[in-house]
């Protein structure tokens, strides 16, 4: 009886979830061979310079009937249902494609970082498809860097490790993202031969005046700098935040305050006025 109530009150809403799940994992293949998928590019300034030292690729669903879709409403769906494999194998191969295109139009270096998630660094072929991928677009292995986030590290399967010996070796950039809310231990930092730290958007947001934040934020760029490492602070929106960061040492940051998330040829624009020439 209780139980017949409960299945009343739960039924449409999971009903309404399952249908979503299921309808937009069967359009995704199709999705994927009409490219409507798109990277965005997210500029990171460093203080030193005012300059642009890397981007961030960041993935956009142009849906023919929904329009624009952003990640939040595809990623977990594509991860749980393994169409982050295909997908995330073509995000990589177009972020390696448009680096090099902007290389050969004789644009200043520019990083590029692309979100990897836990499934396909668990891929045994993992690394080498990415070298693969690398050597067809002709992408130095310096211009690319892979973001997993802590959550990641805490997945040390035999495979997980082995990846990120390859990966070592291929010697692409490393970065821990959204770093602070997870609970990695702090030993893989050193293990990984991580190059850098992102401190999660959600400590910045409440800066400079939470003093939770203040205090999470200082720790990780100490951390950070005693273990050699870079720190990039994401989602930087005021100038306060800018000077907290500034002060504190931090050298590097993306956000609002700087640039919104860019289309390719917004970024390409950008590139081509900065002055190499
Ligand atoms: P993330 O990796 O933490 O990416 C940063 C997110 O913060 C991006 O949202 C970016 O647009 C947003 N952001 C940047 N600066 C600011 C700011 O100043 N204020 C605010 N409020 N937001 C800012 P986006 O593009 O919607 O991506 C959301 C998440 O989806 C990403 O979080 C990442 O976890 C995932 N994602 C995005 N692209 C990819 C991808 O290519 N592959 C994978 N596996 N995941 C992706
Ligand atoms: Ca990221
Ligand atoms: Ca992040
Ligand atoms: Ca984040």
């Amino acid at each position: 009886v209780n139980g017949g109530n409960s299945y009343q009150i739960y039924r449409p809403a999971m009903e309404k979830r399952v249908n979503n799940y299921f309808q937009i994992v069967s359009e995704f293949h199709k999705s994927l061979f009409r490219k409507e998928f798109e990277l965005y590019y997210q500029p990171r300034i460093d203080f030193k310079t005012g300059r642009l030292e890397s981007v961030e690729a960041l993935i956009r669903w142009n849906h023919p009937e929904r329009g624009l879709i952003m990640p939040m409403e595809f990623i977990s769906i594509a991860e749980e249902s393994n169409f982050i494999l295909p997908l995330g194998e073509w995000i990589l191969k177009e972020a390696c494609r448009q680096n090099k295109m902007w290389q050969d139009r004789g644009f200043p270096a520019v990083r590029v970082a692309v979100n990897v998630s836990v499934k396909q660094l668990q891929q045994p072929d993992f690394a080498r498809k990415l070298r693969d991928i690398m050597e067809e677009t002709g992408m130095d292995p310096e211009r690319l860097e892979i973001e997993m986030t802590e959550s990641t590290l805490m997945t040390d399967t035999n495979q997980m490790l082995i990846t990120f010996e390859e990966l070592k070796k291929i010697g692409v950039y490393l970065s821990i993202d959204d770093f602070g809310t997870g609970y990695s231990s702090l030993s893989y930092l050193k293990r990984l031969a991580v190059h850098a730290l992102k401190i999660d958007r959600s400590f910045i947001r409440d800066l400079p005046e939470d003093e939770d934040s203040v205090t999470i934020t200082e720790m990780i760029i100490g951390l950070a700098h005693n273990l050699r490492l870079e720190v990039i602070a994401e989602g930087v929106e005021t100038v306060q935040q800018h000077n907290f960061l500034l002060e504190r040492g931090c050298k590097k940051a993306q956000g609002y305050l700087y640039s919104k998330p860019l289309t390719e040829s917004q970024l390409a624009e950008m590139l081509g006025t900065s002055g190499l020439h």
